[in-house]
């Protein structure tokens, strides 16, 4: 029996990296999900892999910036299965440049798909979390919380999401929703590729000089960030509110 048996799971961003390495893992684990994502194509087609596989779910095309499109996913969701149990507020854009150069735009579109769009999401979740008296929530933050040359937007972001966290979580905890945050470090996805190609470095020294300053000597793959989403989301993580979990391969802050 899977750790995820009988709950339904809202992703965001499932379309490809972390989100969709989530939305697999949890439907493995005997989860239905809706896998949501700006994208609704890649979205459909992670989901269409899952249902060839045998898996319960759907997707749905959802920008987090859209309080609409947020409300009517949820919605088609509980509707669909009857409860929502697990939100992932994954998904995320960068826009990096200093100080001096980043344009109002580059500050807001971050600060909107993360801040406002986890917050969007998770309004609209935890309604039925607390209605039903169970859920669990967890918000995708960063290292980068810590301070990243380049990053003052994406930095102020995942700072933000990790007092979002715990607020929630002093909030939501006595009506047995838990509140929960992973903060990767490097990780091989399509968000770092697309840093490398921007800047015109080689992706593969990219990821050979991110790893030299990993203790655990390799750079972080999209499953290792969803199974600490897993941990969070699974039911024996019931006393573990507020926390932040940074997945980097060594240690933070
Ligand atoms: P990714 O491969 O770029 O995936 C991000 C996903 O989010 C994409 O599918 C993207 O859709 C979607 N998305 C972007 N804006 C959206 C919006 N407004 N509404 C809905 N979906 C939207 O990135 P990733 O590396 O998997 O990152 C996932 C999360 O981990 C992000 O929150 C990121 O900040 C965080 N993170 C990543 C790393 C890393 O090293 N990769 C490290 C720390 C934290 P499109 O395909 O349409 O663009």
């Amino acid at each position: 029996m899977g750790r995820l048996e009988g709950r339904v799971a809202f992703v965001t961003g499932a379309g490809r990296g972390i989100g969709r390495a989530t939305a697999e893992r949890f439907a493995r684990e005997g989860a239905r999900v809706c896998l949501t994502d700006m994208d609704g194509e890649v979205a459909a087609s992670a989901a269409a892999q899952l249902v060839d596989e045998g898996a319960d779910v759907f997707a749905a095309k959802v920008d987090v910036t859209s309080r609409t499109e947020v409300e009517e996913a949820v919605r088609k969701a509980v509707d669909r299965y009857g409860r929502l149990d697990i939100l992932v507020n994954n998904a995320g854009i960068t826009r990096d440049n200093l100080i001096f150069r980043m344009s109002d735009d580059e500050w807001r579109s971050v600060l909107n798909v993360h801040l406002v769009g986890g917050f969007f999401c998770a309004r609209a979740a935890q309604k039925h979390m607390v209605e039903n008296e169970y859920g669990r929530i967890v918000n995708v933050s960063s290292v980068s919380a810590l301070g990243n040359r380049g990053q003052s937007n994406y930095s102020a972001a995942k700072a933000g999401i990790q007092g979002f966290t715990k607020t929630l979580a002093i909030e939501l905890g006595r009506y047995g929703v838990t509140v929960n945050s992973v903060a990767p470090g490097f990780i091989e996805t399509e968000m770092t590729r697309e840093t490398a190609a921007r800047l015109g470095v080689d992706f593969e020294d990219m990821v050979a000089s991110a790893v030299e300053d990993i203790p655990a000597g390799r750079s972080g793959k999209p499953n290792d960030v969803a199974a600490a989403i897993l941990f969070f989301a699974s039911e024996e993580a019931s006393f573990v509110n507020g926390q932040v979990l940074y997945v980097a391969g060594g240690p933070k802050d």
